[in-house]
C-alpha cells in the first residue's frame, strides 16, 4: 500500500520507470515522484510512515 508524500492519498500508482527507475503518480494532487510513503499493512491505519527505508 502506498500513500502519495504530498496529499496523503492512497491514489497513487506507479508509472513506467524510464530510466530514473519506479515513478509514481497521485490522482488526487498531481504528485509525481519516486518517493511515496509506505505502509505494509491495512491495520496502520492512523500511522504516518515518513521516510521508511527498512522494508521487511
Ligand atoms: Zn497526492
Amino acid at each position: 500500500m502506498f500513500y502519495c508524500p504530498a496529499c496523503k492519498s492512497q491514489e497513487i500508482y506507479p508509472v513506467a520507470g524510464g530510466y530514473i527507475g519506479q515513478v509514481y503518480l497521485c490522482k488526487d494532487c498531481g504528485y509525481r515522484g519516486s518517493f511515496v510513503l509506505e505502509i505494509d499493512d491495512e491495520d496502520c491505519h492512523g500511522k504516518t510512515e515518513r521516510n521508511k527505508k527498512d522494508k521487511t
